[in-house]
């Protein structure tokens, strides 16, 4: 039987340009062969595969919706369809382009000094420097304006300590972006991880993103030249800008996970006979199958609306939470929902939707969790904040 190209349902691809079509194709080659054979043992084992940064890097999918300083300069649309892919394949793959490309350098590109730019970019860009980012704390999560870390002043220097919690990347970056708070409010700063005191510890026991690094971070007396901050960035609008990135890939990412997920099942059900059938021709299963396939398409499209609207420079904070929030519920569902049609052998990691839903409880929460977006929405359709 032919594969079924489920977003074919919509006629997806006759909104998409050429060029968008040939980078897609190039991501889902690079997944085929550089992930997919690789996955569940690297899942298995809780490895970040730090071998293939620099094939990312030559894709150009490091920073790749950035200007200049080595970067690809692709657009919103662009970088949403290389994020489907890449977790089409898993999710820690994706995380990490995004903390590397919307979270890192998107801080020090829009908020860093020529020279932070010029000395960070280009190699972050080439994959030789990984960068993470550092906002949520052990006690800060959702209200990261409640953060400990602080950043005092000390003659020029800046000395910072405290701790920080879920890092991305941490224990394997070259330069870390670590907000804090000072006498002025929360600021941005760039630290090279080599710095004494800076210490960068991988949580392990993760049931969920284990081919993907996350750390605690300490700070002890980390003393910092005045131009280790960013100058731009005054209060959260820094780092939220960047998490507006972050989550805009989110939005294509979960989906891709969602059709992976969906892909899988329809194979197993069409191949599987129990009671002298192949699963597929049962009408439960299909309708299992038509609903996931229905959300599918949806959610690519809202995606696809949400990226033609930031490549006009329309995008509305509120309306990234319309298409994160939606995302990564139905993406959960329809994993988990996958799951169920591949019985006892949809539990290992010879096929992939469980470890997708494993992956999508992480994506669910960080960048904001599902309350933190439907109390977005609901001050948007309300007019009243209801955060505390
Ligand atoms: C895999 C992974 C990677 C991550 N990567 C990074 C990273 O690179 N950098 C970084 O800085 N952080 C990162 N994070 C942290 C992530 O952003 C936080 O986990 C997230 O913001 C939630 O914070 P929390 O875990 O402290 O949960 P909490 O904020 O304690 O929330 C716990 C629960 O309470 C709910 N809740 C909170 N406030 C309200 C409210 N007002 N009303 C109703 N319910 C509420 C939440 O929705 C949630 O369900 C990562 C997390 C994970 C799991």
């Amino acid at each position: 039987m032919n594969p079924v190209d489920v977003m074919d349902l919509v006629s997806f691809d006759s909104l998409l340009s050429e060029e968008e079509i040939a980078l897609r194709t190039t991501v889902r080659d690079f997944v085929d062969t550089a992930i997919r054979p690789n996955i569940a043992e690297w899942y298995d084992n809780a490895v970040f595969p730090l071998e293939i940064v620099p094939e990312m890097a030559k894709l150009g999918l490091l920073g790749m919706h950035l200007k200049g300083y080595g970067c690809a300069g692709r657009s919103a649309v662009e970088y949403g369809l290389a994020g489907a892919e890449l977790e089409a394949g898993d999710s820690g793959l994706r995380t990490f382009v995004s903390v590397q490309g919307s979270l890192a350098m998107s801080a020090i590109y829009k908020w860093g000094s020529e020279e932070q730019k010029q000395e960070w970019l280009p190699q972050m860009a080439a994959g030789e420097a990984i960068g993470c980012f550092g906002l949520t704390e052990p006690t800060a999560g959702s209200d990261p304006s409640s953060m400990q870390t602080f950043a005092r002043r000390d003659g020029e220097d800046w000395v910072l300590n405290g701790a920080k919690r879920w890092i991305g990347l941490a224990s394997v970056a070259k330069v870390a972006v670590i907000w804090a708070q000072t006498d002025d409010g929360i600021r941005g700063f760039v630290v090279p991880t080599d710095t004494a005191g800076f210490q960068a510890t991988p949580i392990t026991g993760k049931l969920s993103m284990r081919a993907s690094i996350q750390c605690d971070i300490e700070l002890t007396d980390v003393r910092l030249p005045a131009s280790a901050m960013l100058p731009e960035a005054k209060g959260l609008r820094g780092p939220f800008s960047c998490l507006n990135e972050a989550r805009y890939g989110i939005i294509w990412g979960a989906m891709g996970a969602a059709r992976d997920s969906f892909e899988a099942a329809l194979k197993y059900s069409q191949e599987r006979m129990q009671f002298d059938r192949p699963l597929a021709g049962y009408q439960l299963t299909q309708q299992k199958l038509a609903d996931m396939a229905l959300e599918i398409d949806k959610g690519f499209l809202l995606a696809l609306q949400l990226g033609r609207l930031k490549d006009a420079g329309k995008l509305q904070h509120h309306q990234i939470s319309v298409g994160k929030l939606n995302n990564c519920r139905e993406a959960i569902k329809i994993a988990r929902e996958a799951r169920t049609i591949l019985g006892g052998n949809g539990i290992t990691l010879d096929y992939s939707p469980l470890r997708h839903a494993n992956n999508l409880e992480s994506v669910r929460t960080y960048e904001g969790t599902d309350e933190v977006h439907s109390l977005i929405l609901g001050q948007q359709l309300t007019g009243v904040a209801a955060f505390r």
